[in-house]
């Protein structure tokens, strides 16, 4: 491969798509790619896309668009679009003119050959299989090979100093009704924890302090091997002895049954296990969670809320909720305002629902709630989390928080205690709040202890403590 050539590499959606990209960006580089900002100046633009929303999906779509534009500066650059979009769609994106490569989530370490055969042949390319239903498919342990490989490298990716994200599992088998995830990432499969624990040591190495977990349902991680099985607060333990790692967090999950207590004991116990929750709920209606075929009631979600509050008592919690799903009434709705005023989140994330072809509920349902429906439904909940947020932010009035620096802060938000002398710098607690005070760049990927003198719902602002 030639020294000289550029890639691009643009990403959407999720933070396991933010992985993917990561470790496809360490196996560019090891081909001899250099990285550019600039697609104008790139041989090669990779997309890796989203399909979890109609608009990540028409967000791409505009991409291709742009990059036509880019196409007639450069006539021999090489477009692949990989992750969720290329599994589904597969050859129908290849008939894009713009587009050379497509290649699906299972494949990503065919996608340097891949580049090099359409460089060689000007033809495009192609590979997407059926999803990976075997773990002792050659395609899985080609994966977990790549993983293997790449996972303890990415800086290119890695969008935050000393921080790395870490996959443990694969796919999901929940099959929730509205959701693409088990048909565009196969089933749960889970990483063997030798593998794990060597990633986790090797990044240490290069200085990450904080690694988080992946999985899509993480708190169900187990991992068979003869009779012993090894679960998520088994892995919990054993990441939390390698030397150089002080947090560890753990997304997402899932609000089951299997939710054991060992987890949460795991976070009591170990100063290293960060205090932080996501767990989706999606809605506080019982007949749309069936609908949805998530398998609990609001009352139980609420109790499990409950009973990690009684074992991690300063536990913060995070949610997601989908408003208008098909068939949400006004009294569904109310249902989910009730739930999100009891469960006292830091912080939750509320999406319209959005129609995914191949789906249970996209076979089953009109996607009947009209859009400025679902659209007030979001501003609503939006703003009774928002008064919950506020309340809890100005718990922290006057005490001093450790934060991991993540770097300049994007936004221009005005300290008003300080707006003097350092730039602004974001970083983020162990339960996840987001802080902003001034402080020298050079403190990004350190932990630092920050005392807090405003709030706002979503931010804490203050200055560093002596
Ligand atoms: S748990 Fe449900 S929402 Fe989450 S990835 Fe699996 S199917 Fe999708």
């Amino acid at each position: 491969m030639n020294n000289a050539r550029t890639v691009h590499i643009k990403s959407f959606g999720c933070q396991m798509n933010k992985l993917d990209t990561s470790l496809v960006a360490s196996a560019l580089r090891e081909a001899g790619f250099a990285f550019t900002e600039s697609v104008k100046e790139a041989d090669v633009v990779v997309i890796n896309t989203c399909s979890v929303r109609e608009h990540a999906e028409a967000r791409v779509v505009s991409h291709l668009g742009h990059l036509k534009h880019a196409r007639k500066h450069r006539p021999d650059m090489i477009v692949a679009v990989i992750g969720c979009m290329a599994q589904r769609l597969g050859e129908s994106l290849l008939a894009h003119d713009v587009v050379n490569v497509v290649c699906g989530p299972g494949q990503i370490p065919q996608l340097v050959h891949l580049i090099e055969e359409a460089f060689a042949s000007n033809a495009k390319r192609m590979a997407v299989a059926d999803v990976i239903r075997d773990p002792e498919d050659s395609s899985s342990d080609a994966l977990e090979q790549f993983e293997s490989a790449y996972g303890h490298e990415g800086e290119e990716g890695r969008a935050l100093r000393g921080q790395a994200f870490v996959r443990v599992m694969r796919g999901c088998d929940n099959f929730c009704t509205y959701c693409i995830v088990p048909y565009v990432r196969g089933p749960e499969q889970c990483r063997p924890p030798a593998r794990i624990l060597d990633q986790v040591r090797r990044l240490a190495d290069e200085g990450i302090r904080q690694v988080t977990l992946l999985g899509q349902t993480v708190n169900s991680y187990q991992y068979r091997n003869g009779q012993k099985t090894c679960s998520l607060a088994d892995l919990l333990g054993m990441v939390a002895e390698v030397e150089g790692i002080e947090w560890i967090r753990f997304v997402t999950s899932y609000p089951s049954e299997e939710f054991y207590d060992d987890i949460l004991h795991a976070m009591a116990s170990s100063p290293k296990v960060c205090r932080y929750l996501h767990m989706p709920a999606q809605s506080g209606s019982d007949r749309i969670l069936r609908a949805m075929n998530r398998h609990y009631t609001a009352a139980q979600y609420l109790e499990l809320l409950a009973r990690a509050r009684r074992i991690v008592p300063d536990i913060a919690i995070a949610g997601d909720f989908i408003v208008g799903f098909p068939g949400e009434t006004d009294e569904d709705f109310q249902a989910t305002v009730d739930l999100v005023q009891q469960a006292r989140y830091r912080n939750c994330f509320v999406f319209k629902y959005s129609p995914r072809p191949g789906t249970t509920a996209d076979k089953r349902h009109r996607d009947c709630v009209p859009d400025e429906i679902k659209q007030r439904r979001n501003v609503e909940l939006l703003a009774v989390q928002e008064a919950v947020s506020e309340r809890l932010s100005r718990g922290f009035l006057g005490r001093i928080v450790r934060v991991l620096v993540e770097g300049p802060s994007k936004k221009a938000n005005v300290n008003p205690t300080d707006a003097h002398s350092h730039p602004q710098l974001v970083g983020r607690t162990a339960t996840d709040c987001i802080v902003v005070f001034n402080g020298s760049p050079s403190l990004a990927g350190r932990f630092v202890d920050v005392r807090i003198t405003e709030t706002s719902p979503l931010t804490l602002f203050g200055v560093l403590a002596e």
